[in-house]
Protein backbone atom coordinates (compact mmCIF):
# COMPACT_ATOMS: atom_id res chain seq x y z
CA UNK A 1 0.00 0.00 0.00
CA UNK A 2 1.62 3.64 -0.53
CA UNK A 3 1.84 5.50 2.72
CA UNK A 4 0.13 9.06 2.30
CA UNK A 5 3.03 11.35 2.85
CA UNK A 6 3.26 13.55 5.62
CA UNK A 7 0.98 16.80 6.24
CA UNK A 8 2.19 19.81 3.91
CA UNK A 9 2.45 22.95 5.67
CA UNK A 10 -0.44 24.53 3.76
CA UNK A 11 -2.63 21.66 5.38
CA UNK A 12 -1.19 22.57 9.04
CA UNK A 13 -1.93 26.40 8.50
CA UNK A 14 -5.49 24.96 7.15
CA UNK A 15 -6.25 23.07 9.80
CA UNK A 16 -4.75 25.69 12.14
CA UNK A 17 -6.56 28.13 11.20
CA UNK A 18 -9.53 26.27 11.81
CA UNK A 19 -9.03 26.14 15.15
CA UNK A 20 -7.22 29.26 15.94
CA UNK A 21 -10.87 30.96 14.33
CA UNK A 22 -13.12 29.11 16.94
CA UNK A 23 -12.79 31.41 19.83
CA UNK A 24 -11.91 29.09 23.16
CA UNK A 25 -10.57 31.76 25.02
CA UNK A 26 -11.09 31.29 29.21
CA UNK A 27 -12.96 31.48 30.93
CA UNK A 28 -15.60 31.24 28.73
CA UNK A 29 -14.03 28.45 27.19
CA UNK A 30 -16.69 26.67 24.62
CA UNK A 31 -14.56 23.86 23.90
CA UNK A 32 -17.42 22.05 23.01
CA UNK A 33 -17.61 23.91 19.63
CA UNK A 34 -14.42 22.41 18.86
CA UNK A 35 -14.83 19.08 20.23
CA UNK A 36 -17.60 18.95 18.44
CA UNK A 37 -15.94 19.95 14.98
CA UNK A 38 -13.04 17.03 15.54
CA UNK A 39 -15.73 14.83 16.20
CA UNK A 40 -17.40 15.35 12.64
CA UNK A 41 -14.16 15.18 11.09
CA UNK A 42 -13.90 11.68 11.85
CA UNK A 43 -14.59 8.34 10.55
CA UNK A 44 -17.83 7.27 12.84
CA UNK A 45 -16.23 3.70 13.45
CA UNK A 46 -13.47 5.41 15.64
CA UNK A 47 -13.64 4.82 18.57
CA UNK A 48 -14.23 7.96 20.68
CA UNK A 49 -15.43 9.53 24.16
CA UNK A 50 -16.96 13.21 24.32
CA UNK A 51 -17.39 13.84 28.15
CA UNK A 52 -19.41 16.92 29.18
CA UNK A 53 -17.47 19.19 31.16
CA UNK A 54 -20.25 22.05 32.23
CA UNK A 55 -22.29 24.23 29.44
CA UNK A 56 -20.76 24.66 26.11
CA UNK A 57 -17.38 23.05 27.68
CA UNK A 58 -16.07 19.51 26.53
CA UNK A 59 -13.08 17.10 26.84
CA UNK A 60 -12.84 14.70 24.05
CA UNK A 61 -10.89 11.40 23.94
CA UNK A 62 -10.45 9.27 20.49
CA UNK A 63 -8.93 5.83 20.82
CA UNK A 64 -7.32 3.71 18.01
CA UNK A 65 -7.65 0.22 19.09
CA UNK A 66 -4.32 -1.98 18.82
CA UNK A 67 -4.27 -5.90 19.26
CA UNK A 68 -3.91 -5.74 22.39
CA UNK A 69 -6.31 -3.54 25.08
CA UNK A 70 -3.52 -2.88 27.79
CA UNK A 71 -1.02 -0.45 27.51
CA UNK A 72 -0.68 2.35 24.84
CA UNK A 73 0.47 6.13 24.54
CA UNK A 74 -2.06 9.19 25.01
CA UNK A 75 -1.21 12.62 23.61
CA UNK A 76 -2.61 15.10 25.35
CA UNK A 77 -3.56 18.89 24.42
CA UNK A 78 -5.69 21.74 26.15
CA UNK A 79 -8.31 23.10 24.08
CA UNK A 80 -9.38 26.33 25.75
CA UNK A 81 -6.68 29.31 25.49
CA UNK A 82 -6.19 32.36 27.35
CA UNK A 83 -8.03 35.45 27.51
CA UNK A 84 -7.16 38.24 24.95
CA UNK A 85 -8.59 41.71 23.66
CA UNK A 86 -7.76 43.71 20.42
CA UNK A 87 -7.68 46.47 23.00
CA UNK A 88 -4.31 44.90 24.54
CA UNK A 89 -2.01 45.95 21.27
CA UNK A 90 -2.70 43.07 18.32
CA UNK A 91 -1.57 43.72 15.22
CA UNK A 92 -3.74 41.35 13.43
CA UNK A 93 -6.78 40.33 14.94
CA UNK A 94 -6.12 37.42 17.85
CA UNK A 95 -8.52 35.05 16.26
CA UNK A 96 -7.65 35.85 12.47
CA UNK A 97 -5.24 33.32 11.71
CA UNK A 98 -3.13 35.71 9.62
CA UNK A 99 0.10 34.12 8.18
CA UNK A 100 2.88 35.63 7.36
CA UNK A 101 6.08 33.83 6.10
CA UNK A 102 5.53 30.53 7.75
CA UNK A 103 3.77 32.36 10.91
CA UNK A 104 0.40 32.26 11.75
CA UNK A 105 -0.63 34.67 14.49
CA UNK A 106 -3.52 33.77 16.89
CA UNK A 107 -4.64 33.31 20.12
CA UNK A 108 -3.88 30.04 21.01
CA UNK A 109 -1.85 29.73 17.93
CA UNK A 110 1.56 28.85 20.28
CA UNK A 111 -0.50 27.63 23.34
CA UNK A 112 -1.59 25.10 22.06
CA UNK A 113 -3.55 24.77 19.43
CA UNK A 114 -0.45 24.15 17.37
CA UNK A 115 0.07 20.80 19.52
CA UNK A 116 -3.83 20.19 19.16
CA UNK A 117 -3.05 20.36 15.10
CA UNK A 118 0.04 17.88 15.26
CA UNK A 119 -2.50 15.26 17.34
CA UNK A 120 -5.13 15.83 15.04
CA UNK A 121 -2.75 15.06 11.81
CA UNK A 122 -1.33 12.24 13.23
CA UNK A 123 -4.38 10.74 13.72
CA UNK A 124 -5.55 11.44 10.14
CA UNK A 125 -2.65 9.72 9.08
CA UNK A 126 -2.68 7.14 11.04
CA UNK A 127 -6.24 6.59 10.06
CA UNK A 128 -5.81 7.50 6.12
CA UNK A 129 -3.22 4.49 6.02
CA UNK A 130 -5.08 2.21 8.45
CA UNK A 131 -1.93 1.16 10.04
CA UNK A 132 -2.97 -1.39 12.32
CA UNK A 133 -1.38 -1.26 16.20
CA UNK A 134 -0.07 -3.73 18.81
CA UNK A 135 -1.36 -1.65 21.50
CA UNK A 136 -4.03 1.68 21.81
CA UNK A 137 -3.29 5.28 20.75
CA UNK A 138 -5.31 8.13 22.55
CA UNK A 139 -5.96 11.74 21.17
CA UNK A 140 -7.23 13.24 24.28
CA UNK A 141 -8.04 17.01 23.84
CA UNK A 142 -8.97 18.66 27.54
CA UNK A 143 -10.74 21.69 28.49
CA UNK A 144 -9.96 24.74 30.99
CA UNK A 145 -6.19 23.73 31.23
CA UNK A 146 -5.55 27.35 31.39
CA UNK A 147 -7.44 27.44 34.47
CA UNK A 148 -8.62 24.34 37.47
CA UNK A 149 -8.17 21.50 35.20
CA UNK A 150 -11.52 20.72 34.53
CA UNK A 151 -11.15 18.52 31.68
CA UNK A 152 -8.17 16.72 33.09
CA UNK A 153 -9.87 15.75 35.87
CA UNK A 154 -13.03 14.44 34.14
CA UNK A 155 -10.79 12.32 32.04
CA UNK A 156 -9.13 10.73 34.97
CA UNK A 157 -12.13 10.12 36.75
CA UNK A 158 -13.65 9.00 33.60
CA UNK A 159 -11.00 5.57 33.94
CA UNK A 160 -11.04 5.75 29.80
CA UNK A 161 -7.30 6.24 30.68
CA UNK A 162 -6.63 4.05 32.95
CA UNK A 163 -4.51 1.28 30.60
CA UNK A 164 -2.24 3.99 29.45
CA UNK A 165 1.26 3.37 30.19
CA UNK A 166 2.88 7.12 28.68
CA UNK A 167 1.88 9.97 27.65
CA UNK A 168 3.22 12.73 25.31
CA UNK A 169 2.07 16.33 26.79
CA UNK A 170 2.05 18.19 22.99
CA UNK A 171 2.26 21.70 25.30
CA UNK A 172 4.75 23.67 23.05
CA UNK A 173 8.43 22.96 23.89
CA UNK A 174 10.92 24.88 22.06
CA UNK A 175 12.10 22.88 19.67
CA UNK A 176 13.39 20.54 21.98
CA UNK A 177 11.98 17.28 24.48
CA UNK A 178 11.06 18.05 27.87
CA UNK A 179 11.02 15.06 31.03
CA UNK A 180 10.27 17.47 33.65
CA UNK A 181 8.32 20.11 34.69
CA UNK A 182 8.28 22.44 37.90
CA UNK A 183 5.68 21.90 40.39
CA UNK A 184 3.86 25.37 41.86
CA UNK A 185 2.41 25.84 45.58
CA UNK A 186 0.22 29.34 45.72
CA UNK A 187 -0.49 30.48 49.26
CA UNK A 188 -2.77 33.59 50.66
CA UNK A 189 -1.13 34.64 54.22
CA UNK A 190 -3.65 37.06 55.89
CA UNK A 191 -1.63 38.53 59.12
CA UNK A 192 -3.72 40.21 62.18
CA UNK A 193 -1.91 42.73 64.52
CA UNK A 194 -2.70 46.11 66.26
CA UNK A 195 -3.20 49.55 64.91
CA UNK A 196 -1.82 52.24 67.16
CA UNK A 197 -0.88 56.32 65.98
CA UNK A 198 2.20 55.94 63.66
CA UNK A 199 4.38 58.07 65.99
CA UNK A 200 4.40 55.48 68.88
CA UNK A 201 5.01 52.00 66.44
CA UNK A 202 5.71 49.92 69.48
CA UNK A 203 2.47 50.68 70.95
CA UNK A 204 1.08 48.41 67.70
CA UNK A 205 1.69 45.41 66.17
CA UNK A 206 2.46 46.32 62.66
CA UNK A 207 0.80 43.84 60.11
CA UNK A 208 2.68 44.83 56.93
CA UNK A 209 5.96 44.65 58.48
CA UNK A 210 5.20 41.09 59.44
CA UNK A 211 3.90 40.41 56.15
CA UNK A 212 7.13 41.67 54.53
CA UNK A 213 9.09 39.89 57.52
CA UNK A 214 7.66 36.38 56.72
CA UNK A 215 7.31 36.43 52.74
CA UNK A 216 11.26 37.41 52.93
CA UNK A 217 12.04 34.43 55.00
CA UNK A 218 9.88 31.97 53.06
CA UNK A 219 11.61 33.08 49.90
CA UNK A 220 14.87 32.52 51.74
CA UNK A 221 13.56 29.08 52.57
CA UNK A 222 12.64 28.04 49.50
CA UNK A 223 15.75 29.57 46.86
CA UNK A 224 18.23 28.21 49.52
CA UNK A 225 17.06 24.88 48.54
CA UNK A 226 19.25 22.17 45.99
CA UNK A 227 19.55 23.59 42.09
CA UNK A 228 18.06 21.08 39.80
CA UNK A 229 20.55 20.18 37.12
CA UNK A 230 17.62 20.92 34.40
CA UNK A 231 15.07 23.10 36.03
CA UNK A 232 17.31 24.86 38.05
CA UNK A 233 16.55 26.65 41.40
CA UNK A 234 12.94 26.54 43.07
CA UNK A 235 11.75 29.95 42.88
CA UNK A 236 9.48 32.31 44.91
CA UNK A 237 7.71 35.48 44.87
CA UNK A 238 5.28 37.71 46.08
CA UNK A 239 2.48 38.49 43.62
CA UNK A 240 -0.42 40.07 45.70
CA UNK A 241 -0.07 42.45 48.69
CA UNK A 242 -2.08 44.75 50.52
CA UNK A 243 -2.49 46.43 54.09
CA UNK A 244 -2.75 49.98 55.23
CA UNK A 245 -5.22 52.73 55.57
CA UNK A 246 -3.66 55.89 56.49
CA UNK A 247 -0.12 56.93 56.60
CA UNK A 248 0.25 57.88 60.09
CA UNK A 249 -1.78 54.40 61.44
CA UNK A 250 0.03 50.94 62.32
CA UNK A 251 -1.55 49.17 60.12
CA UNK A 252 -3.87 46.02 61.86
CA UNK A 253 -4.33 43.99 58.71
CA UNK A 254 -1.89 42.75 55.60
CA UNK A 255 -2.51 40.05 53.26
CA UNK A 256 -0.21 38.23 50.54
CA UNK A 257 0.01 35.74 47.96
CA UNK A 258 3.06 34.02 46.69
CA UNK A 259 3.69 31.90 43.61
CA UNK A 260 6.46 29.20 44.54
CA UNK A 261 7.64 27.12 41.82
CA UNK A 262 9.16 23.74 43.41
CA UNK A 263 11.60 21.12 42.21
CA UNK A 264 10.70 17.33 41.92
CA UNK A 265 13.11 16.64 45.39
CA UNK A 266 10.69 18.88 46.97
CA UNK A 267 6.80 17.61 47.84
CA UNK A 268 4.31 20.17 48.62
CA UNK A 269 3.54 18.57 52.01
CA UNK A 270 7.07 19.06 52.74
CA UNK A 271 7.58 22.35 51.72
CA UNK A 272 4.28 23.48 53.56
CA UNK A 273 5.94 22.02 56.95
CA UNK A 274 8.73 24.43 56.25
CA UNK A 275 6.28 27.08 55.25
CA UNK A 276 3.78 26.47 58.87
CA UNK A 277 7.47 25.99 60.77
CA UNK A 278 8.68 29.63 59.87
CA UNK A 279 5.21 30.68 60.92
CA UNK A 280 5.63 29.13 64.31
CA UNK A 281 8.69 30.81 64.95
CA UNK A 282 7.91 34.45 63.75
CA UNK A 283 4.37 34.24 66.37
CA UNK A 284 7.28 32.81 69.12
CA UNK A 285 9.50 35.99 68.41
CA UNK A 286 6.73 38.09 68.17
CA UNK A 287 5.22 36.86 71.29
CA UNK A 288 7.17 39.16 72.87
CA UNK A 289 5.92 42.15 71.71
CA UNK A 290 2.26 41.60 72.26
CA UNK A 291 0.59 44.38 73.28
CA UNK A 292 -2.01 44.66 75.64
CA UNK A 293 -4.81 45.17 72.64
CA UNK A 294 -3.95 42.13 71.08
CA UNK A 295 -1.26 39.69 69.46
CA UNK A 296 0.00 38.85 65.95
CA UNK A 297 -2.24 36.23 64.21
CA UNK A 298 -1.28 34.62 60.97
CA UNK A 299 -3.36 32.50 58.81
CA UNK A 300 -2.08 30.39 55.59
CA UNK A 301 -4.31 28.70 52.89
CA UNK A 302 -3.05 26.80 49.73
CA UNK A 303 -5.15 28.05 46.82
CA UNK A 304 -3.07 25.75 44.09
CA UNK A 305 -0.90 22.84 44.56
CA UNK A 306 1.02 21.12 41.95
CA UNK A 307 3.94 18.62 42.19
CA UNK A 308 6.36 18.85 40.64
CA UNK A 309 7.27 15.72 38.42
CA UNK A 310 10.39 13.91 36.39
CA UNK A 311 10.67 11.03 33.99
CA UNK A 312 14.03 10.00 33.98
CA UNK A 313 16.12 11.58 30.91
CA UNK A 314 17.43 7.70 30.44
CA UNK A 315 13.91 6.39 30.22
CA UNK A 316 12.91 4.45 26.60
CA UNK A 317 10.21 7.15 26.01
CA UNK A 318 12.22 9.97 26.46
CA UNK A 319 15.13 8.31 24.44
CA UNK A 320 13.00 7.21 21.66
CA UNK A 321 11.28 10.33 21.25
CA UNK A 322 14.81 12.15 21.45
CA UNK A 323 16.37 9.73 18.60
CA UNK A 324 13.57 10.35 16.49
CA UNK A 325 13.74 13.91 16.76
CA UNK A 326 17.35 14.16 15.85
CA UNK A 327 15.94 13.10 11.98
CA UNK A 328 12.86 15.61 12.31
CA UNK A 329 15.02 18.25 13.13
CA UNK A 330 14.29 18.89 16.74
CA UNK A 331 16.64 19.92 19.35
CA UNK A 332 17.89 16.56 21.39
CA UNK A 333 19.33 18.90 24.10
CA UNK A 334 17.68 18.46 28.08
CA UNK A 335 14.93 20.36 28.36
CA UNK A 336 12.73 21.02 31.60
CA UNK A 337 9.26 23.37 31.71
CA UNK A 338 9.00 26.07 34.39
CA UNK A 339 5.15 26.17 34.11
CA UNK A 340 2.77 23.26 34.81
CA UNK A 341 0.13 21.60 32.10
CA UNK A 342 -2.18 19.00 32.40
CA UNK A 343 0.60 16.32 33.16
CA UNK A 344 0.63 17.94 37.09
CA UNK A 345 -2.56 16.39 37.57
CA UNK A 346 -2.39 13.33 35.57
CA UNK A 347 1.00 11.40 36.59
CA UNK A 348 0.62 12.17 40.43
CA UNK A 349 -2.23 9.68 40.17
CA UNK A 350 -1.36 7.09 37.29
CA UNK A 351 2.68 7.37 38.11
CA UNK A 352 3.59 6.61 34.26
CA UNK A 353 6.27 8.12 32.24
CA UNK A 354 5.90 11.23 30.18
CA UNK A 355 7.23 13.77 27.86
CA UNK A 356 6.11 17.24 27.18
CA UNK A 357 7.15 17.59 23.19
CA UNK A 358 5.04 20.03 20.83
CA UNK A 359 5.00 22.53 18.85
CA UNK A 360 6.40 26.50 18.98
CA UNK A 361 8.17 28.34 21.44
CA UNK A 362 6.56 28.40 24.74
CA UNK A 363 8.05 31.82 25.60
CA UNK A 364 5.32 32.96 22.85
CA UNK A 365 2.21 31.63 25.02
CA UNK A 366 -0.09 33.91 26.47
CA UNK A 367 1.45 36.91 24.65
CA UNK A 368 -0.01 40.00 22.49
CA UNK A 369 0.82 38.52 19.06
CA UNK A 370 1.31 35.08 20.28
CA UNK A 371 2.78 32.76 17.04
CA UNK A 372 3.75 29.90 15.74
CA UNK A 373 5.85 28.81 12.70
CA UNK A 374 3.84 26.01 10.52
CA UNK A 375 7.00 24.14 9.94
CA UNK A 376 7.24 23.07 13.98
CA UNK A 377 4.14 21.80 13.37
CA UNK A 378 5.04 20.16 10.64
CA UNK A 379 8.04 18.74 12.66
CA UNK A 380 5.96 17.67 15.39
CA UNK A 381 3.65 15.84 13.10
CA UNK A 382 6.39 13.86 11.85
CA UNK A 383 7.45 12.70 15.32
CA UNK A 384 4.42 11.54 16.74
CA UNK A 385 4.08 9.89 13.62
CA UNK A 386 7.14 7.61 14.01
CA UNK A 387 7.14 7.40 17.31
CA UNK A 388 3.95 5.34 16.60
CA UNK A 389 5.13 3.77 13.69
CA UNK A 390 8.81 2.60 15.43
CA UNK A 391 7.06 1.85 18.58
CA UNK A 392 3.79 0.27 18.17
CA UNK A 393 3.02 -0.33 14.46
CA UNK A 394 1.87 -3.99 13.88
CA UNK A 395 4.56 -5.83 11.39
ZN1 LIG B 1 -0.83 25.29 27.45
Amino acid sequence: MMMQTYPSEEQCKTLLQTLVRTNTCQPEGNEEALVDWIVAQLPQDVTQFKIQNASNRASLIVKLEGDEDDGGVAFVGHLDTVACSEADGWTDPPHGAVVKDHTLYGRGACDMKGGDAAMLLTLKYLLENKVTLKRPVYFCFTSDEEASGLGIQSVLSSGYLNAVDAMIVCEPSREQISNSEKGALWIHVAIDGVSAHASRPTLGINAVEYASLLSQRIKNMVTAKSVHPILGPATAAVTKIFGGSMTNIIPAHAEFEMDIRTNPDTSSKDLEGEIDEIIDQLLKEAGQVSTRSGQLKISKTVINNRPAIETSKDHPLIQTLKAIGAKVGINTGERGHFFYTDASQFIPQMHIPFAIAGPGDDALAHCVNESIDLRSVQRFTKLYINYIMQTNKKD
